[in-house]
C-alpha cells in the first residue's frame, strides 16, 4: 500500500475519496494536523498520493495508529450490504464466522442481508471490545526497545506534548469546515514521539471520509443511531484527552 517518495514524503496506493478529503484539507483549517498533501505521483504503472512523511524529524521514534470513532463502517456500506444479494465476505466476516460457531452460513454460502446488518451491527464490538465503548480503538504500537535507548538518561515523558496536541486538535475540529461536513470513519490518530521528548500526533487515513448531504452536519458526539451518520469521533477525542490527563497527573 505505501512506497517511499522522494525526500520527506510516502506515497500511499491512490485512493480518489482520499485524494478528495486530502485536497479539501489543505485548505482547511485543519491542515497543521494533517500530513501535508503533493499530489499526485506515478510508479511503475500504479497511481498514488503523495504526502508527508510524519516519522520524518524523528530519531527513532515510538508510533502508535489509534483509530477514532465508534463504528468502522460507512452508513452507505450498511445500506449497500442490505440491497445486495450477494455479499462481501471479507476478512472482518470471515474472523466473524471463526468467532462465533453458531453463525449462519459457515460454509461459505453468502451471508443473508440480515446477517450482514446484524454483523455490522454488533460486529464492531465484538472484534473491538473498545470502540462502542469509548470512541477510539489501538490498531498498533510500535515501541523501539534498543538497549541505546534505555542506556541514555531517561526520555522526557511524552504525555504533557501528547495532552497538549490533542487539546489543539480538538479545538481545530470544532471550527473546522471540513470536519462538520463529513461523515469520518476508520481515520486515525497517528501518535508519534521519540527520546527527546517530541511528541506530536496528527490525522491520517481518510479512504472512508465522506461529504454529507445538503445543509448536514454533525456533532461527532452523539450516540449513532442508523441515518444520523454521527460516528463518535470527538466523542473518542474527549475520552483520550481525559486518559492523557490522567496519565499527566502521574
Ligand atoms: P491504511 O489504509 O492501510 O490503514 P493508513 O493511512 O492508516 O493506511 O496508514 C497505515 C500506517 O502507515 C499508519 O498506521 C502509519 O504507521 C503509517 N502512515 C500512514 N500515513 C503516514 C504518513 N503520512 N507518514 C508516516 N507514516 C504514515
Ligand atoms: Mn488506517
Amino acid at each position: 500500500n505505501f512506497k517511499a517518495g522522494d525526500y520527506g514524503r510516502i506515497l500511499k496506493k491512490l485512493c480518489p475519496r482520499e485524494q478528495q478529503c486530502l485536497e479539501r484539507l489543505m485548505r482547511d483549517s485543519l491542515r497543521p494536523h494533517v500530513p501535508t498533501y503533493f499530489g499526485l505521483a506515478q510508479r511503475d504503472g500504479e497511481c498514488y498520493n503523495q504526502m508527508e512523511d510524519l516519522l520524518a524529524g524523528f530519531e527513532m521514534p515510538c508510533i502508535m495508529d489509534c483509530k477514532m470513532g465508534v463504528r468502522t463502517y460507512l452508513e452507505e456500506e450498511l445500506e449497500q450490504a442490505r440491497q445486495q444479494p450477494r455479499l462481501r465476505r471479507d476478512k472482518h466476516v470471515r474472523r466473524w464466522w471463526r468467532s462465533d460457531p453458531g453463525a449462519p452460513n459457515r460454509r461459505g454460502a453468502p451471508l443473508s442481508a440480515l446477517a450482514q446488518a446484524r454483523y455490522n451491527a454488533i460486529g464492531g464490538r465484538r472484534l473491538a471490545p473498545s470502540a462502542d465503548a469509548i470512541g477510539f480503538r489501538i490498531r498498533s504500537i510500535k515501541l523501539k526497545t534498543l538497549s541505546l535507548i534505555s542506556s541514555t538518561p531517561s526520555p522526557l515523558p511524552p504525555q504533557t506534548n501528547y495532552l497538549e496536541r490533542l487539546k489543539e486538535l480538538r479545538a481545530a475540529l470544532e471550527q473546522s469546515e471540513f470536519f462538520n461536513t463529513h461523515e469520518v470513519v476508520g481515520s486515525s490518530l497517528l501518535f508519534v514521539h521519540d527520546r527527546t521528548g517530541l511528541a506530536k500526533v496528527w490525522m491520517i487515513d481518510f479512504g472512508k471520509t465522506v461529504p454529507l448531504a445538503g445543509e448536514q452536519t454533525l456533532t461527532h458526539r452523539l450516540p449513532w443511531v442508523e441515518g444520523n451518520r454521527e460516528e463518535g469521533y470527538l466523542w473518542g477525542l474527549d475520552n483520550l484527552i481525559t486518559i492523557f490527563s490522567t496519565m499527566e497527573q502521574d
